[in-house]
């Protein structure tokens, strides 16, 4: 949606931290506050209550991510409800929703929206020009798939 008032797009950003990258995604929430409130925010329940009660920006809480969160997100990527992903993931521990942290990010590249899985990388696509443009999706063309004679 166009925001008429400043003349600028805002994007629909998902935002996921496993438990011991959450101290990184406040930290780079509340580094990124004044931006980040200009845009419509969705997050796993846990990452979502704490970027609103410690930087104070409103977000769209789903469920807790082992509780159906990711997939949830997932769900919308795929609806195209959502810009970019930002999804600080743990790769020191096991999880037990593992599956479906593997699915969410298997269906954002599917969907081929971006998806930044550090603070690095969130601050290159945050900083971006981009985030203030009308940016066309690139969806990769799936008619062949649909349209594949399925042998019965
Ligand atoms: P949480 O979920 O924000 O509810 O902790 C994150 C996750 O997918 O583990």
């Amino acid at each position: 949606m166009k925001d008429i008032a400043f003349g600028y797009e805002r994007k629909k950003i998902a935002l996921v931290a496993h438990d011991f990258k959450k101290k990184d995604m406040l930290e780079w929430a509340r580094y990124n506050r004044v931006t980040l409130s200009h845009h419509d925010l969705y997050a796993t329940g846990t990452t979502g209550s704490m970027i609103e009660q410690e930087v104070g920006i409103p977000v769209v809480k789903l469920k807790s991510g082992p509780l159906g969160g990711d997939q949830q997100i997932g769900a919308k990527i795929a609806e195209g409800e959502i810009d970019f992903l930002i999804f600080f993931w743990d790769p020191m521990s096991q999880m037990p929703h593992d599956p479906d942290v593997k699915a969410l990010l298997r269906i954002a590249m599917v969907w081929n929206i971006p998806v930044a899985c550090n603070r690095v990388s969130a601050d290159y696509v945050i900083s971006s020009p981009l985030m203030w443009e009308r940016t066309p999706r690139h969806h990769t063309n799936y008619d062949g798939y649909l349209a594949r004679k399925v042998e019965v």
